[in-house]
């Protein structure tokens, strides 16, 4: 018999001063058969998902009486297991639960955030159920092809306010039923009414037909921002005096909103959307239906003090959240091995929307350098992993959420839609949305519903792409008015030949012809007319692979260099360093190219790429050349291109190249960069305002730089700023000290209850940019170690993942033996993959390191 969840009745009462929450439970639930042999099998066991949880109470009534024998939850096993007295038939049924739990620090199931109004800290309850935490909250079948119904309904102290996927439809008062209607202005607070104690009791409407990772409930005194898209009630959340910060991604909610609703050809389906700012939290944001749970600083926008890096980060944040309203909400994937399909739709979606309201962003440009290089990256490893793999258990599933899950699927995405045309790619998906409402899909599905619309052979290009661990590369050799291709698995160490893919290309010619072909096989000759000159076969970077050009055809392809799209510039410099790092070219052709073809280069981001590309270099092998070459690029574009001042009118990149030249050059010390930091610094002193919210990050990092006593002042200013986007650049900053007991008293200073847990990444990224810092964050790691290990499990891993890939791969550096030592003996569960991977590019950093230099000193011998 299999148990299917019909609706789930759900009250909790969360109590914010002792941190526990009680909970009961009605479960309407059917019993059906497997299949039609087995109709007459009875059952006499119940099992659901439930952790950490006290079962208090648990009946099933059959005439009135209760059958349960007995109840017990067996934690290893994460189950709830239920005895009945007699067996049960098909049927529909109702199981009434009573529960207690703890408002946990885990970020994971119900927890407790912390945050500080007017210097008193408080406290608020959220909830994080992705991937399998509900079970944390109420037992339930914690899978999300099992959807159901949820009634939610709390019971909290008057002067709080809970948010749920749904508006408030009803309240109760002396067994009197009264609908209230909430109205735009006032929002919540109408539709409750007050019980005896300080208690009131707010019921909400009943959800769509939805998974268990989905459901949300967020309990605090919580402030909102509100205004009306159609019918839809959009509106921000926030801890008190925040939610005025939320006009910017208000505004990008509506045009989400209004982008999908025509892209999918089907209305957002429920009343509202909250968008709900969390002061801790693990990930960017979760796409609970009509309540996405946010990082604060992925959704405020303070004006005069955000970036404009953070404003692009919001408008895509809430455009990928909101696109998961369709695809993963309103049809879900039927098990987590196709969780990357959700993920990387929502990643390709939300660029997708943000490149449709600020095309002089350049966001493709920008997915090429970050998106898809981000996904090449790991997927050059031979500890990668396919797209698509078979998850056994739970502590397995979060170390998925990566950057094969999210980049390289996107970046497969992108190809897919480039290939079959915008208009093909998208009548196949609003095919599959309205065929799979409120259902459960697969990729196939999906795969499917795009071949049928396109005549292409989609299911066989992606099956390759999907199944099959990493990449190709491809080599291109010219003969005789003859292109020779031939497809390899790109790998840094190792070799795989027995990987084939199924390739699309997008060829462009030097007359600005693009050709698309397609490369099914190994090999694959072409005969081209040679006057049409071979600029690139891989136009705007569309498909996931690196091209290996003979030096003959690079030389030619030069002539051809006017027709190079910015993505074709950077795919240029990307593919060289990607052969070069994987020991198949020199670096000599590296410095060669950017100092020919590049000399003159006057695009932002193709320089951006190139000062970050030569710094990169700089840290891992301390040389000259990249020191030089990274020195020159960067001085004309501050002196010639963008200037040290921002100016109103400047376009995003420019911010963007600005800040990447005077970090590259505080690094190297330069000397009018420390003049007019120091400017900008003193100024800042007088008046915090003066500072300009694009050169906040670069002047606090180089100010702690170049002089160690603003160290103290902006660890103050840490101390006291309650907006996360600063504390988040201020303890950057403070890992970029070049005093060694500076750097150590960061490192102590984020293990302190000061800093939250989620906050850690952002000192320990920096340190390890640090050259100074490498031993000593190379101790920290060794030495925290064990307190990391015990915030581990669930989405904390995410947060341990990104700290051992900061850390491992750069300061390793010299240290090899030690560092896989320490982290083979001390393995962590659910880490084993991320263990294996940082140190499989800690070997080739060295390998890097050991080629071009044999010695790397640490800065403090030197
Ligand atoms: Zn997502």
């Amino acid at each position: 018999m299999n148990l299917i969840p019909i609706n789930y009745n759900l009250t909790f009462e969360p109590d914010l001063e002792k941190f526990r929450f009680k909970g009961k439970e009605i479960l309407t639930f059917e019993l059906k058969p497997h299949s039609a042999k087995t109709s007459r099998g009875e059952v006499k066991q119940i099992v659901l998902d439930a952790v950490d949880l006290k079962i208090v109470n648990c009946q099933l009534l059959m005439a009135k009486k209760n059958i349960v024998n007995s109840f017990k939850l067996v934690a290893k096993e994460e189950k709830l297991i239920i005895s009945l007295s007699r067996g049960v038939k098909q049927g529909s049924y109702e199981l009434r639960i009573e529960f207690e739990g703890i408002l946990n620090d885990k970020l994971a199931g119900f927890y407790r955030s912390k945050y500080i109004v007017d210097g008193k800290e408080k406290y608020l309850a959220t909830t994080q159920f992705e991937a399998t935490d509900a079970r944390r909250a109420f037992p339930c079948i914690d899978d999300p092809s099992y959807k159901a119904t949820f009634d939610v309904t709390v019971v909290i102290d008057r002067r709080l306010t809970a948010i749920s996927n749904t508006l408030p439809i009803e309240s109760k008062k002396n067994n009197e039923k009264t609908v209230l209607k909430p109205s735009l202005t006032s929002g919540v607070k109408d539709a409750v009414s007050t019980m005896q104690n300080k208690k009131k009791i707010i019921k909400f409407d009943r959800t769509p037909l939805m998974s268990t990772y989905l459901l949300y409930l967020g309990v605090g005194e919580f402030e909102f921002l509100e205004e009306k898209y159609k019918k839809t009630l959009i509106r921000i959340a926030t801890t008190p005096g925040k939610s005025v910060y939320g006009k910017f991604a208000l505004g990008c909610a509506k045009k989400s909103l209004d982008f999908f609703e025509k892209y999918f050809d089907y209305l957002y389906p429920l009343k509202k959307l909250d968008l709900i700012a969390i002061p801790d939290f693990a990930t960017g944001a979760m796409e609970n239906w009509g309540a996405i749970t946010f990082r604060e600083n992925a959704l405020l926008f303070y004006s005069g003090k955000s970036s404009k890096a953070t404003m692009q980060r919001i408008a895509e944040v809430v455009a990928h959240e909101i696109a998961h309203q369709w695809f993963g909400n309103l049809v879900t994937m039927n098990w987590w091995d196709d969780l990357w399909l959700n993920e990387s739709f929502a990643t390709y979606m939300g660029n997708k929307v943000v490149d449709h309201y600020w095309p002089e962003w350049k966001v493709w440009d920008q997915f090429v350098t970050d998106t898809v290089f981000g996904g090449m990256a790991l997927d050059s490893l031979k500890s990668s992993h396919p797209i698509k793999v078979k998850v056994k258990n739970t502590a397995e599933l979060e170390e998925l959420f990566d950057e094969i899950a999210y980049e390289k699927g996107g970046s497969i995405l992108r190809m897919l839609d480039l290939y079959l045309g915008e208009v093909v790619f998208r009548e196949g998906l609003r095919n599959y949305i309205k065929y799979f409402i409120y259902r459960n899909a697969e990729a196939k599905d999906l795969w499917n519903c795009l071949e049928k619309v396109s005549d292409k052979p989609v299911v066989e290009i992606m099956q390759k792409f999907i199944k099959q661990v990493g990449f190709p590369k491809i080599s291109v050799r010219e003969k005789n008015n003859v292109l020779f291709f031939q497809q390899r698995r790109f790998l840094f160490e190792g070799k795989d030949e027995k990987s084939v893919w199924k390739i699309p290309l997008v060829l462009r010619n030097g007359k600005d012809i693009m050709r698309q072909i397609y490369l099914p096989e190994k090999k694959l000759t072409l005969r081209f007319n040679p006057k049409e000159k071979l600029a690139t076969i891989n136009h705007n970077y569309s498909g996931f692979y690196v091209s290996d050009y003979s030096s003959v055809l690079l030389k030619s392809m030069a002539q051809s260099s006017r027709f190079y799209s910015d993505s074709d510039k950077i795919g240029l410099i990307h593919d060289l360093f990607a052969l070069i790092l994987a020991g198949e070219k020199n670096l000599e052709e590296l410095f060669y190219l950017i100092n020919t073809f590049f000399s003159q280069e006057n695009s932002s981001i193709v320089l951006h790429y190139i000062i970050a590309k030569l710094t990169g270099i700089y840290l891992l092998l301390r040389d000259e050349r990249s020191k030089k070459f990274a020195t020159q690029f960067s001085k004309r574009v501050l002196d010639r291109i963008v200037g040290y001042e921002p100016k109103a009118s400047e376009n995003i990149l420019e911010t963007f190249l600005r800040v990447a030249a005077l970090s590259s050059l505080t690094l190297f010390n330069d000397n009018e960069v420390a003049f007019f930091v120091n400017k900008k610094f003193i100024s800042y002193l007088e008046d915090e305002k003066s500072l300009h919210s694009d050169l906040r990050s670069i002047v606090y990092s180089s100010a702690i730089w170049f002089d160690d006593r603003n160290y103290k002042v902006l660890k103050k200013s840490y101390e006291e700023s309650i907006i996360q986007e600063e504390k988040a650049k201020l303890l950057t900053a403070m890992g970029f000290s070049k005093n060694r007991d500076r750097i150590k008293e960061t490192l102590e200073y984020i293990m302190s209850p000061k800093v939250p847990f989620a906050f850690l990444p952002y000192a320990v990224s920096s340190a390890s940019r640090n050259p100074y810092a490498k031993e000593d964050s190379l101790d920290w790691l060794i030495k925290s170690w064990p307190r990391l290990i015990k915030s581990s499990g669930g989405l904390a891993n995410m947060l341990l993942r990104k700290i051992l890939k900061s850390i491992v791969p750069v300061c390793g550096v010299g240290y090899e033996k030690e560092i896989e030592k320490f982290l083979r003996e001390n393995k962590i569960s659910g880490l084993e993959r991320t263990i294996d991977q940082t140190l499989e590019e800690l070997r080739i950093n060295s390998r890097f390191a050991h080629r071009y230099k044999i010695n790397i000193p640490s800065m403090s011998q030197v």
